[in-house]
């Protein structure tokens, strides 16, 4: 029982420190103010982009501004081709005038100016496909995807967690997650074999000079889902002009195709290219800590980059302002603070977590080997938040159970604030993964749903209106807390073994 007791002791919580952050993060929140220059201003920002840069520029000037120490970018490696698109003009125009709700594919090659011709229906999906209509597409504008039947929205779109959902969430999982890639009585889908055809036929569609190739975009309702339609990677030739509609307005042109009766298209996009550069970079604060362990380190993050459809509002300019205003409370407040705390505002984190794995891998431990630099025994932990605009539900420990006694008592003060839940399971897909794979503490919150899957994560409807202030500021005061609790407590926090090395993977790079 003494080393509980103990425990309990340390991990006690500031109550006095606890209450100023909430009267700050609440009374004087600048957390929308964020997410606005963010988004309205500086969003979309796609990594490489001349916007991710003039928005970067924002957030270090806002950063020092507030006394930040040592704001900055800092150069993690070399991404590619930089693109943004510059016009979307695409309309049906006969047999009547519609705009095309739509974006182009990032990374997919202009129009040659003003294109106007008829569509037709070329479905590509076989090597047979390809040489059916090998000549035949040369200037055309096709739509090669399937029609898709849209649903009734029988649920809602947006949804919080019920108890009885966050409890199934504090289970441990016995079975290694994975996604569920494969629909349900159709043979599982080979990555592999999927991405070499996708590189022949983008070849092919190049090759035949099509006008414009349009897909069918994931989503209704006039939400599209967006990514990349082509490579970045300087010694790869452009792809065709793709873009993404939303599928009721597919719909419509197939439908008519399918009846024989002619629909013209006229479209006009341009997109700007820029030449790859080797200082990509993300973005960099800190606050000095002033006790007797000022050179560990506690750090915060998220990334910074977003796709380019909407504004990247809850992916991830959410998060990146909650942790942007995290620093502004500690320093307002001044704090005092035993480590360091530091921000880190991730590039790239859409095309393989690229930023913060260049990040961890130039100040932490290099994962292909583990050997470990200095900062590797100095840091006590991650927190990131990159689930969207949702409020903080509980924790990810990925499998870090020494940490659950801390977090459960940390968090046990925001009960009231509907923090409840502590689980061993892991959480994929975002820069936590960069430091737990080099074996350092890297956590990323339970976050409410919202409308993420359904509605914003990647689309066009990815922008401001669609982040609830509330759930922000509740982000802010927990992450600031957690952060404080972290910054002050006697030990670091508890790590997992070292893991062995890994051999770089295909994951992320071009
Ligand atoms: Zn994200």
């Amino acid at each position: 029982m003494a080393v509980a007791v103990a425990a309990a002791a340390q991990d006690k919580i500031d109550l006095d420190t606890l209450y100023r952050i909430k009267q700050e993060a609440i009374q004087n929140s600048k957390v929308m103010d964020n997410l606005f220059y963010l988004t309205d201003v500086h969003g979309p920002r796609l990594a490489g982009s001349p916007r991710y840069k003039t928005g970067a520029d924002w957030a270090i000037k806002t950063l020092k501004e507030w006394g930040i120490d040592n704001a900055r970018t800092e150069t993690w490696g070399e991404f590619g081709k930089g693109w943004e698109n510059k016009k979307y003009s695409v309309a049906m125009t006969e047999p009547a005038y519609m705009p095309l709700i739509g974006a182009p594919q990032a990374w997919t090659a202009s129009t040659e100016g003003v294109i106007t011709s008829e569509a037709m229906i070329a479905p590509l999906r076989t090597e047979e496909d390809l040489a059916k209509w090998k000549g035949k597409l040369a200037g055309k504008i096709v739509l090669v995807d399937q029609p898709r039947e849209i649903a009734l929205h029988e649920k809602a779109d947006g949804s919080r967690y019920t108890d009885a959902q966050l409890a199934e969430i504090a289970m441990a999982q016995l079975s290694p997650m994975f996604r569920r890639m494969q629909a349900p009585g159709q043979p599982p889908i080979n990555f592999v074999q999927m991405m070499a055809f996708r590189r022949k036929l983008n070849d092919f569609l190049r090759d035949e000079k099509v006008g414009l190739v349009i897909s069918n975009g994931r989503g209704d309702f006039g939400t599209y889902f967006t990514s990349n339609g082509g490579s970045r990677n300087p010694k790869d030739p452009q792809s065709p002009p793709t873009i993404a509609v939303t599928a009721e307005h597919y719909n419509r042109m197939y439908r008519l195709l399918e009846k024989q009766i002619p629909v013209k298209i006229e479209a006009e996009i341009k997109n700007e290219w820029y030449e790859p550069d080797v200082n990509n970079f993300n973005i960099v604060g800190e606050i000095p800590g002033t006790g007797k362990h000022k050179d560990e380190i506690v750090m915060i993050g998220g990334h910074f980059d977003t796709w380019h459809a909407g504004t990247g509002a809850t992916d991830n300019s959410a998060g990146s302002a909650v942790m942007m205003e995290v620093m502004r409370i500690l320093k307002k407040l001044n704090i005092k603070l035993d480590r360091t705390v530091r921000i880190g505002l991730w590039d790239a984190e859409e095309e393989g977590l690229l930023g913060s794995r260049g990040y961890v891998t130039k100040h932490f431990a290099d994962r292909t080997n583990m050997k470990t630099l200095p900062e590797w025994d100095k840091l006590s932990a991650y927190y990131n938040v990159d689930n969207g605009g949702g409020k903080i539900r509980g924790i990810y420990l990925q499998g870090n159970e020494m940490c659950r006694p801390i977090f459960e008592q940390w968090l046990a003060a925001f009960k009231d604030l509907g923090v409840t839940t502590v689980t061993a399971r892991n959480t994929s897909g975002t820069d936590h993964q960069s430091f737990d794979a080099v074996g350092l503490p890297g956590f990323q919150f339970i976050q409410e749903p919202l409308e993420y899957d359904t509605r914003t994560h990647h689309t066009n409807m990815d922008v401001y209106d669609r982040v609830p202030r509330e759930d922000m500021i509740q982000m802010a005061t927990i992450v600031t807390s957690l952060v404080v609790q972290t910054a002050n407590r006697e030990e670091k926090l508890p790590r997992k073994p070292k893991p062995e090395p890994r051999p770089a993977g295909g994951f992320g790079g071009f």
